[in-house]
């Protein structure tokens, strides 16, 4: 895609750290890392977000993220990191390309996800669960057209 900067760094446009590469994705440094090491693992097909993301890429994906985490932990002797994705900008994104950050994490870091935590009532769950599941259902149908 031509203004996307992801699309760029993976077609060689713009320099990156590059630290793993295979045929579908790349492993990059992030410029601004809320830890030294946090990666970005970058699907090469264009997609918007998590839900555009082609199933045959999934693999790859965890396949990258799982081989940068294990350097990392090993490298940084790290006792715990974070992989996560924002998925539209009032969850955060900031470039609509689909990736996934990970983050080493430290004891003494500072870094807080500041959570404001519900609970549900007397049989509320269900309902949310009943709920959910019956869309499932309905859109299995419609996903498997993706
Ligand atoms: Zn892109």
């Amino acid at each position: 895609m031509r203004d996307c900067i992801f699309c760029k760094i993976i077609d060689k446009q713009i320099p990156a750290e590059t630290l793993f590469e295979d045929d579908h994705v790349i492993a990059v440094l992030d410029i601004n890392p809320i830890n030294y090491g946090h990666t970005l693992i970058i699907p090469k097909v264009h997609c918007r977000d998590f839900l555009a993301l082609p199933e045959e890429s999934y693999g790859s994906v965890l396949h990258a993220a799982k081989i940068i985490a294990n350097a990392l932990v090993i490298h940084y002797k790290l006792e715990g990191y974070n992989l996560f994705s924002n998925n539209g900008s009032i969850a955060g994104q900031s470039v609509f390309h689909f990736h996934l950050h990970v983050t080493p994490r430290y004891r003494d870091d500072n870094i807080r996800f500041v959570l404001n935590l519900k609970h549900y009532g007397d049989g509320e769950v269900k309902v949310f669960g009943d709920a959910i599941r019956k869309t499932i259902q309905s859109s299995l149908i419609s996903y498997k057209e993706i």
